[in-house]
């Protein structure tokens, strides 16, 4: 392994900067590349996953057909969002044009977490590659079998001008991260995140960081329970508890909070059965540190354990039951960590103000506020006092298949956001370009006061003229030249077939 990949950036770079990643027509074909992969190998992709994590068939097929459609609208949309946008010129500037192009990095680098091994290379790929990046691709090692998927299958799709995969552990990461690259895309924790930002910030080197934290969802006394409760099982439920915007812990109104532990258990029941253990439906922990990790919490948790059936919890097999853990006291280990797995902690709250202390105290910025209400003024209330990446009233985790929302986090849960245009935006820059007339220049030609000693205007004047023009001095487009060359001619033909 070497120490630095020094020499794949410089490849990476050399392609770029010859031009081989900017046309239109490469990026769509890259594109198409990508959705024929995942086209051709659904069930080796399902197989991988089922390898790496239990992930159940449909779950894990789900990751591929995100990606796919994910590729398509970007293809489709790529024309449109590499069009430069046309802005408005200051009177003292014309004649001249002025837009933003949206401008790719250059050689940039992508590090994906374990938890949706797949959407979260190949999505952050996507838009990577529609901005005319340069990738270099590090996978998770946690998931060997969906990284050797990345590492066969991406060459015989996708030109190596656009993407390089590179596997392995934490060794490898680091020596990516001693590496100067262009942009550095990074989907992990908030702890990796910081080591990610501190090498990057060596270089000068932006970033997109999408990392954890802990989503609050709060249960207000007007919603409808029992839809809530179906709505946090479920999404809680989602590979085991392991995704970054999963229903993290419970704040319910005091009043209905033993409603709501009823209804949650029998949703539990309803969605996977006496036995979860069998069920076809749930997850497993990726590996036995994380296995290991959920059985430390549940003995530090302080609260009282719920869960469905006779399972416990199964260090052979990674299983770990869906468990609700009430009344846990505030500065449990629960209430201070991520707990990406299948735990989910209860705590009552006596008023909105005392729910948002608690939020407050628990990470103040979350990358997902949930909401259960049917009052609108508490979803503003509460959305106007947590900061939080996203927000989503009445269901949880839902947010992120919303692709034309951006995604992504505040604070501690990160900066930078991904989905469609979105991904396109966060792997570009927006160039500025003011193109002046090489000859013309208006500041020359009327007495405009901006730097030419030979601007006519009375000197006294000038600086009234300066103050004026700055202030108030009009944004307008022109017409191109040639444009205007056309509409003249046509006026004269129109005007000499007249007389
Ligand atoms: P992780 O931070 O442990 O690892 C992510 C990547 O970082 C891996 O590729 C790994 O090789 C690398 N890495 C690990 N230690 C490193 C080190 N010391 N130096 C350099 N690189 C290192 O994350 P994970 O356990 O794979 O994923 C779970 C975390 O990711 C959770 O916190 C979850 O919330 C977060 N996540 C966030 C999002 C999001 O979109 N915001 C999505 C999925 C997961």
């Amino acid at each position: 392994m070497p120490s630095d990949y020094n020499s794949a950036r410089d490849e990476l770079k050399a392609g770029f900067v010859a031009g081989k990643c900017s046309s239109l027509e490469f990026r769509r074909a890259q594109l198409a590349g990508i959705v024929k992969m995942l086209e051709d190998h659904v069930e080796e992709i399902a197989t991988a996953l089922a390898a790496d994590m239990g992930r159940p068939k449909g779950e894990a097929e789900g990751e591929a057909w995100i990606c796919i459609r994910e590729a398509k609208e970007a293809s489709a949309n790529l024309k449109t969002w590499m069009a430069p946008e046309q802005k408005g010129v200051h009177v003292m500037f014309h004649p001249a044009s002025a837009a933003v192009r949206r401008s790719p990095f250059g050689a940039v680098l992508i590090i994906g977490p374990y938890n949706y091994p797949l959407l979260l290379t190949i999505e952050p790929l996507i838009g990577a590659i529609a901005a005319g990046n340069a990738t270099m691709l590090k996978p998770s090692e946690l998931t060997p079998k969906v990284a050797d998927f990345l590492e066969r299958r991406l060459p015989a799709y996708v030109a190596r001008e656009a993407c390089q995969v590179v596997t392995g552990g934490v060794d490898v990461s680091k020596a990516l991260l001693a590496t100067k690259w262009d942009f550095i895309y990074f989907t992990g924790s908030p702890r990796v995140g910081q080591i990610v930002a501190t090498a990057a910030a060596k270089f000068m080197t932006p970033t997109a960081l999408e990392l954890g934290g802990k989503a609050p969802v709060v249960v207000h006394e007007s919603a409808d329970l029992q839809e809530a409760a179906r709505r946090i099982i479920n999404t809680k439920a989602i590979n085991a508890g392991q995704t970054c915007i999963a229903p993290d812990y419970v704040l319910v109104d005091e009043a209905r909070h033993d409603a709501l532990l009823s209804c949650l258990q029998s949703e539990m029941r309803a969605q996977f059965g006496d036995e979860p253990f069998a069920s076809k439906d749930y997850g497993r922990m990726c590996s036995v540190t994380h296995f290991d990790r959920m059985v430390d919490l549940l003995h530090q948790s302080g609260g009282e354990q719920i869960r469905i059936g006779s399972s416990s919890p199964d260090r052979a097999t990674k299983f770990m039951p869906l468990t609700l853990i009430d009344r846990v006291p505030l500065g449990s280990p629960l209430l201070s960590e991520e707990i990406f797995g299948p735990l989910l902690p209860i705590v009552s709250y006596s008023s909105l103000e005392d729910a948002t202390r608690t939020i407050r105290s628990v990470d103040p910025t979350p990358l997902s506020l949930y909401v259960f209400t049917r009052v609108d003024e508490v979803a503003e209330t509460l959305m106007a006092s947590i900061q939080s990446g996203s927000v989503l009233i009445n269901d949880c985790v839902m947010q992120h298949m919303n692709h034309s929302l951006p995604f992504g986090g505040i604070g501690s849960s990160g900066h930078g956001v991904c989905h469609g245009r979105w991904s396109f935006e966060t792997f570009t820059f927006p160039r500025s370009v003011l193109w002046r007339h090489g000859k013309y220049d208006i500041d020359q030609t009327v007495p405009m006061p901006l730097r030419h000693v030979s601007a006519k205007a009375d000197p006294a004047l000038r600086p009234v003229l300066l103050k004026m023009f700055l202030l108030y001095g009009p944004y307008f487009t022109l017409p191109k030249a040639r444009h205007l060359v056309f509409a003249l001619l046509a006026a004269l033909v129109v005007y000499f077939a007249r007389h």
